[in-house]
């Protein structure tokens, strides 16, 4: 069973906008057993979308189109659908009458452009969209199927999810996959530690990426059925886990703020936060989590040297003697932080993020990470490199990442830093 992903839009090709959608849905239909053989992008034009379309269903049994189905001139994979197909474009009612319904129910007035988006394809089937106004379009260009849907990645993705997947056809064979999330080491490092479960034709294969500090080691088996396709990786993930032990943070779409948010749920605790380099970076990671009102109360982003005097009780003699990235300081703002706002843990964070700024005495990258609770403070010392984005989220995760190890218990392994 094979698929090819085309997605549509001048801004794709024209680098202005990533094209995610293809990334997705590969591994959406990977993940389903069917190989993904080709991902194209094209721009907005008829006769382009017509020819890769009809040549797509040439040689894969599945194309999945996102992209163009906007209500403005620009967006024209209806027209380029109904070239592939041949066939005119004709009034679906159903679209119509649910294109007008969403815009009552928002008290919008609709533009006569929006009637468009509910013309499809002769012979083709419109997909309602729950998300927005274009439905996708269903259709078959002789064996092969074609789903068209919307460009706006939470669209396609809530379509995809909904209406496309359970009209595919079973892959040959099951794929399982899991992803493990490590922290704190080096990929080199970790894969040292599993280099013997990666070599390229192990089963299941094992694979490493890595962003922002993060390393995730994929385990994909490949099965005559998903129980065993399971069982094996449920053995390699064992092992990993058991060689990793606390490095790992995580599986699949667990963060490092979502299972630090489970730990304080679990405990019953709270966390405040005393941001300096991150610039509120942290509250914004640990707030992602839905539910996180549950144990987070809130912080304080201490950029200046006088908001660290004013509302962390930083006391100005320390700034002076030690400078503001200074053990000392990070250790004032937790313990200050956690006095004023009360709860239970505090991470504090102050560094160097870059690019100016750096001496020889404290480069780019230094950043010390506090942490207070019940028992006192402790504050860790990193130098990190990477460009200011990455030092920034770095220092929030190894913030997070502290605070993780204390709820378990866990003693600190000896981190690349
Ligand atoms: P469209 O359905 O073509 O009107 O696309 C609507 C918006 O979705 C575009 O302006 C893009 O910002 C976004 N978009 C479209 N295609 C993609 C894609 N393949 N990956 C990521 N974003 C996309
Ligand atoms: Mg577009």
């Amino acid at each position: 069973m094979k698929a090819t992903i085309i997605s549509i839009g001048d801004e794709l090709v024209s680098g202005q906008t990533v094209d995610t959608n293809s990334a997705w849905l590969g591994r959406e239909l990977g993940r389903r057993g069917i190989t993904v053989v080709a991902h194209r992008t094209l721009g907005d034009d008829v006769e382009q979308i017509a020819e890769a379309i009809r040549s797509a269903a040439r040689t894969t049994e599945q194309v999945l189109v996102s992209g163009g189905l906007g209500p403005t001139a620009d967006d024209v994979t209806r027209e380029g659908l109904a070239a592939a197909m041949g066939v005119q474009l004709v009034l679906d009612e159903e679209s119509l009458t649910a294109i007008e319904d969403l815009f009552r129910r928002r008290g919008w007035t609709m533009a006569p452009t929006n009637r468009a988006q509910a013309m499809i394809p002769e012979g083709a089937e419109a997909i309602p969209n729950s998300r927005g106004t274009a439905p996708g379009i269903a259709a078959t260009i002789g064996r092969a199927r074609i789903f068209a849907t919307p460009g706006v990645p939470h669209e396609m993705r809530e379509m995809f999810m909904r209406e496309i997947a359970p009209r595919l056809p079973e892959g040959a064979g099951a794929i399982v996959q899991r992803v493990v999330h490590t922290f704190g080491l080096g990929e080199s490092t970790v894969a040292g530690m599993i280099g013997d479960l990666m070599h390229r034709d192990a089963d299941p294969t094992v694979g490493t990426t890595v962003a922002a500090g993060i390393i995730s080691i994929r385990v994909t088996a490949r099965a005559d059925d998903k129980d065993a396709a399971r069982k094996r990786t449920d053995r390699v993930v064992e092992e990993l886990r058991r060689r990793l032990g606390h490095l790992v943070i995580g599986e699949d779409d667990e963060t490092l703020a979502s299972v630090v948010g489970e730990l304080l749920r679990a405990a019953g605790a709270t966390l405040t936060v005393a941001e300096s380099c991150t610039g509120g970076l942290l509250g914004q990671m640990v707030t992602e989590v839905p539910g996180s009102s549950e144990y987070f109360l809130g912080g304080v982003i201490a950029y200046s040297d006088r908001i660290k005097e004013q509302l962390l009780d930083v006391p100005p003699e320390i700034l002076a003697e030690h400078g503001a990235v200074s053990e000392p300081v990070a250790a004032a703002m937790a313990v200050g932080c956690r006095k004023r706002i009360g709860g239970d843990y505090t991470i504090s964070i102050t560094g160097i993020a870059g690019p100016g700024g750096g001496s020889e005495a404290k480069p780019v990258g230094l950043v010390y990470v506090g942490l207070a609770g019940a028992g006192g403070v402790e504050v860790h010392r990193h130098v990190f490199s990477g460009t200011r984005a990455v030092i920034r989220i770095r220092s929030a995760l190894a913030g997070l990442n502290y605070l993780r190890l204390s709820l378990l218990g866990a003693p600190l392994p000896d981190f690349d830093r």
